[in-house]
């Protein structure tokens, strides 16, 4: 058995076999009170039963957590072509694949490849027919479509979850935190209203302010991950599509990306150290919301291979040939609800456009 897959299953079995080890333990301390034979006869027990213990320890399921990233608007192109250490860091780990967004074109689920229609992809498992998200503004989403942190909460209100953010509206509009008709739950950790906030970050020329306001998410993300350790976060992330609007593909938008690359170095290095000191499992999966139009870099909205074309970076080691199949946004849902050991609930899953791409 996979007891990763199982994690309650595991828990179980760890509760039934630690047992043993515990018993003998105790019953060598028990005894452990007399001359130096004894003493002799105590340590070698000692040494056993310790050494049994951290065998049984060994089938314990480490705690499933996820932290999934966008990093706004990079086409694959760009992101295989820029050197992107941390990037290249989390994929030798787990892998790097192309990825599809955008939905099946000419059908209902067709959806434009534009920014908050995509997180709405990720977020609900669903193209923007069903989620109703088809552009920034005017955001009226159908919360009839479960995004993912409702369905943690719904299902385990005591696992926490976390959101560190660069838009303010994707906590407050697009997930409805707080809003009884999206299910009224509320995130445990936020760091997010920075855009807003213009005594903190007076706006800038070219939006250089977002780029100083994604460092500031990206770090308090790192720090309350390695604290807390949420058991859902999502990490947003934005200069990169400002800086491709502004100026479209070059040296810029390079610059901007390896920036990216860094944040992202720092809440890889956050999770390690988590985990260094934690029974956890962690899995990080890395991504955009859509690529970037061929001709010059600055738009994204329509359907050409480079707006279409994404890219998933993951830490998983339970990876399906799907991740290597064109996977679309849709199955990240999915499959962190499968890494987390959540079991959808019907009136979620029989509406998901995507599957799992971790087993
Ligand atoms: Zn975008």
């Amino acid at each position: 058995m996979d007891i990763q897959r199982y994690p309650s299953v595991s828990r179980r079995r760890y509760r039934s076999q630690c047992r043993p080890g515990a018993r003998i333990t105790a019953s060598v301390f028990g005894i452990c009170k007399g001359g130096v034979l004894w003493r002799w006869v105590c340590a070698v027990m000692l040494s056993l039963a310790s050494a049994f213990v951290p065998v049984a320890s060994a089938e314990v399921a480490n705690t499933p957590k996820a932290v999934f990233v966008i990093l706004d608007g990079i086409p694959a192109d760009v992101i295989e072509r820029v050197e992107t250490p941390h990037l290249d860091a989390i994929a030798s780990v787990g892998g790097y694949a192309r990825a599809s967004v955008g939905g099946p074109v000419g059908q209902p689920g067709e959806t434009p490849t534009v920014s908050a229609p995509g997180y709405m992809n990720l977020v609900t498992g669903t193209w923007a027919n069903k989620h109703n998200v088809y552009e920034n503004y005017n955001l009226s989403p159908n919360y009839a479509y479960w995004n993912l942190f409702r369905v943690v909460k719904t299902v385990d209100p005591a696992r926490k979850i976390g959101i560190f953010s660069t838009w303010t509206d994707n906590r407050t509009v697009l997930l409805g935190e707080r809003q009884p008709e999206a299910g009224d739950w509320v995130f445990d950790y936020v760091v997010d209203g920075l855009e807003i906030d213009e005594v903190r970050f007076p706006k800038q020329p070219k939006d250089a302010h977002i780029a100083l306001i994604d460092d500031a998410v990206a770090k308090g993300a790192a720090a309350v991950l390695e604290r807390e350790g949420p058991d859902l976060s999502w990490v947003y992330l934005q200069y990169t599509d400002d800086i491709g609007h502004e100026h479209g593909d070059g040296e810029l938008f390079d610059r901007a990306v390896m920036d990216m690359d860094a944040r992202v170095g720092a809440i890889w290095s956050a999770i390690a150290a988590r985990q260094a000191a934690h029974a956890e499992d962690w899995l990080v999966i890395v991504t955009t919301d859509h690529g970037r139009d061929a001709e010059t870099g600055r738009d994204h909205e329509g359907h050409t291979a480079r707006e279409r074309t994404i890219w998933i970076v993951t830490n998983s080691t339970h990876l399906q040939p799907r991740f290597w199949e064109m996977p679309e946004i849709v199955d990240i849902f999915p499959s962190i609800a499968r890494h987390l050991g959540i079991t959808i609930p019907d009136n979620v899953a029989q509406h998901l456009d995507g599957q799992t791409f971790i087993h």
